[in-house]
Formats: structure tokens, sequence, C-alpha cells
């Protein structure tokens, strides 16, 4: 202990260790709680103690992470967890993430790591003919969609001010010409967030309306200019709903706006056949954001930005450095504000490649079916279904605010599922993800028992 070195043996140990208390875990998840316990959760204090002063045994270090981290995480690898739109991970990424995690690859640029490099310009390329979009569609690999969001919105900034004259590269954002932006009232937060770190505060931001669904209704959009920045999105948070693709894309070509299109977890909707109308038009937008962690199951962290101008995303991602020599290969970094990156694209490649066409199809499939099944369950056992069930969310209420609280509350100590409030229109509400491949018709007939007895006991404590 304590020295530095590579010693490939003691390292092979430490792997050991690793698998076998990922195995004790894997086999321990059907007891374990869909959030941690209280006892879980004050063990967590343990962790808070003085920066040691010099070195701590490897082996010690795994198994308190075991004995104390395992409890403290959320089962979202089981059919109990519905929180936010965190999917599960199938076991092929899981798995090709251990094997890269060993490679140690940066996948900045070709020349520090030819495979994560090619296994990038597979899938940007698997993608866009996944998704529909036209050839040559170009994709950066970052952490997730805030990031992807703000490598689209940078590119759509970039291009309408260069087609006003104006480089931004040279002359910066302050006294430039005008960017009008417009975005959804029921836009995603990390949509304000990309556009703050932009220099767009919020007196720039026009919100267009949207309906009963959050969606944006077309006819009450601002009238539109060739200075428009229009952020759509493909998947609601709350209720799942995708926004008027095709009609919003076809303004804004006729006057030359850029139209970004936030599909976090919606936009996989474009890779099965029974759901891709609801992303129709997504072939005309000129940026969109896709995150491979949510919908597709693949392992953290895992989001995409795409962009149709392939010049317009290295416009405003790329950059120099005198050690940086001009290269014929695809070099990852300038598609994303970051330059050193993990390989992150072996696991996205491992999942595609498990998959095909055909698994991706029936994982979207399988994850928006058992959305309606719990709708008409939970409508069943009196809770009043408040969105229209078209993807894979489902958003649902008791009969007063009060009991809502009360029976989100029942099922999140429930420890048998859990899953994330919201609020819609004001009130508060329950959101149903359905997000994993984990979660089966038998898992969701179990979490229609668990609401109807959460019903149950709200109503009596009211
Ligand atoms: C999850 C989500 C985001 C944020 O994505 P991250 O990967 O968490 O950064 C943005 N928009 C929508 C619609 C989302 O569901």
């Amino acid at each position: 202990m304590g020295q530095l070195r590579w010693d490939k043996e003691e390292a092979k140990i430490l792997l050991e260790q690793a698998r076998e208390y990922s195995f004790l875990y894997l086999d321990q998840l059907e007891e374990k709680d869909a959030f941690p316990n209280s006892e879980a959760i004050q063990t967590l204090k343990c962790f808070y103690e003085e920066f040691p002063e010099t070195y701590n045994d490897p082996s010690e270090i795994l198994r308190d992470l075991h004995l104390y981290g395992s409890p403290a995480t959320v089962s979202s690898q089981t059919g109990k967890y519905y929180g936010y739109v965190n999917g599960g991970t199938l076991a092929i990424g899981i798995a090709a993430r251990w094997l890269s995690d060993v490679w140690d690859q940066n996948a900045a640029i070709y020349e520090m790591s030819p495979i994560a490099a090619v296994l990038e310009e597979v899938c940007e390329k698997w993608l866009t003919q996944l998704l529909g979009l036209p050839s040559g569609t170009a994709a950066g690999f970052v952490s997730g969609s805030s990031i992807a969001t703000l490598c689209g919105l940078s590119a759509g900034r970039n291009q309408l001010l260069k087609r006003m004259n104006w480089d931004i590269a040279e002359k910066g954002m302050f006294g430039a010409p005008k960017v009008r932006v417009i975005v959804g009232g029921e836009a995603h937060g990390s949509v304000f967030k990309a556009l703050r770190i932009l220099g767009f505060g919020n007196k720039d931001i026009e919100i267009a309306p949207t309906d009963d669904q959050g969606r944006i209704i077309p006819s009450s959009l601002p009238t539109l200019s060739k200075n428009c920045l229009i952020v759509i999105q493909a998947g609601n948070v709350n209720t799942g709903a995708f926004d008027p693709i095709h009609e919003i894309c076809q303004l804004a070509a006729s006057e030359g706006a850029w139209v970004h299109v936030d599909g976090a977890f919606g936009l996989w909707a474009a890779a099965s056949e029974e759901k891709k109308q609801l992303t129709s038009g997504i072939e005309l937008a000129d940026s969109l954001t896709l995150d491979a962690h949510k919908t597709l199951n693949a392992p953290y962290d895992s989001g995409i930005i795409i962009c149709k101008d392939r010049k317009a995303i290295l416009n405003a991602m790329q950059s120099t450095g005198s050690y940086l020599l001009d290269s014929q290969q695809r070099d990852g970094m300038h598609y994303t504000p970051e330059m050193s990156r993990r390989a992150r694209a072996v696991e996205l490649w491992a999942v595609l490649k498990h998959l095909g066409r055909k698994g991706v199809e029936d994982l979207i499939e399988q994850q928006c079916r058992l959305a309606i099944i719990v709708a008409e369950g939970l409508q069943s056992v009196g809770f009043q279904i408040l969105n229209e069930v078209v993807f894979n969310q489902v958003l649902v209420k008791c009969n007063t605010p009060e009991n809502t609280s009360l029976a989100l509350r029942y099922i999140q100590q429930s420890g048998e599922c859990w899953c994330s409030g919201s609020r819609w229109k004001g009130e508060p509400v329950i959101r149903i993800s359905l997000c994993s491949f984990t979660v089966t018709s038998t898992a969701v007939e179990r979490l229609v028992q668990i609401f109807d007895k959460a019903y149950q006991l709200a109503k009596i404590q009211q």
C-alpha cells in the first residue's frame, strides 16, 4: 500500500473485488428499496471525515463504497423506479464501459484515441440513419442534453449572426445585431440555462403560448423573422407531448430562422414505426438534442448534439492550439465544448450494435405501451390522468392537491416504487416516467397496487 506504481496484479485484484461487489449489488437489488431507506441515508454521515493525511488501502476504500455507498443508491436498475426521466442501463452498456474504463482513453482527438474517434464516427452515422436525418448530419458526444442544447443554440446563434454579417468569433456578442429567441412556454430548464450562458437574458426571450399538453400552438407563434432562434421540444418532461415540429420547421424555413429541437428523451420516437409521426419534420430542424442515457438505456453520461450543417457546429465549437496539428481524422473535441472527454461512444456503440433497429424500436414501444397500461390502471383506482399518454410519461393527481401530496409521500416512502412529483397548471401532481427496460408488465401491475393503497391512505388521512 502507498506506492505510486502500476502493479498489474494488484489492479486485477481490485477489479475482482469491484466485480464481486457489483454482483452482490445485482443479487440484492430485488430486495432493496426503490429509494434508500433512512438508515442508509443516516449512514452516509461516515463519508464526512477529514481529508486523510496519507495513503489508505484501496481494498478498504472499495469495501466502504460497497458497505455504505451501495445502500444509499436509488434502484434505477429495477422495475421499481419511475423517477424523473431516468432510464436503466443495458448489461452490454455496463460491460462495454467497464472495458473502456480500463482502456482509459481520452476522446479529445483521433491521435489520443483512434478507437474512440472511429466509434464516434460510426455512432454519428448510425444515429443519423436510425432517426431518419439527412446524410452528412454531424453529431457531438457530450455529457447530456444540457450541454447538447448549449452547443446547438451556440451554433444557431453564431450562424444567424453570420448571416447578418457579424462574425461572433471576431466581434463578440456586445454590440451584435439582435438575435430573437423564441421558446415554448413549457421549455425545459436546461434551455434557459443554455441561453443565459450564451448571453441571452429573460427579456431577450419571447415565450410561445402552449396548449393544455404543453405543446406550442403554431398559430400563436410570434411573427418569425430571419434572425430568430426557435427552441421547440420533442417530449415534454411532464406530459411527454411533442411540439408540432413539422409545422414550426416549415414556418421557420420560409423565414430562414434556426430551429433547435430539445429531444432529450422523446427524439427516440423517430426510431419507432408506431411513434415516429410524433417527430415528423425533425429532418428539417437545424440542430437537435438527444440523450442516450434516458430512453435508450445506455450508461451515464451520454448526450448527443446533432447538427444538420456540420460547418455550423464546427464553427461554434472548434478550438486550436499549437500542439494540435491539423488532422484529416475525426477529432471529437471540435464538436463539443470539452477537450478531454471520456470515450462515451464506446458504450453507446455497444448498446446500438446490441439492439439494432429492431431492439431500439422494441425498447421504445415497450415503454410507451406500458405507459398506457399504467394510465388505465391508475384511472381505475381513482387517479385523474392529466395528460394524453402519447409517449412514456404519465401525469396524475388525486381528487384534491392535499391528497396528491399525501399519496406521493406514501409512494416515495413505501420503498416499493419511486416516482417524482411535479407541478402542472399550478397544482401538485405525480409523474410516472417509464424509461427503463427493466420495467415490465408485472412491475406496472405492482405499481398500480401501490398507487391504489396510497390513494386510499391519503383519503383516510384527510
Ligand atoms: C433530461 C432533459 C434535459 C436535460 O438533460 P441532461 O442529460 O440531464 O443534461 C433537457 N431536456 C429534456 C426534455 C429532458 O428530459
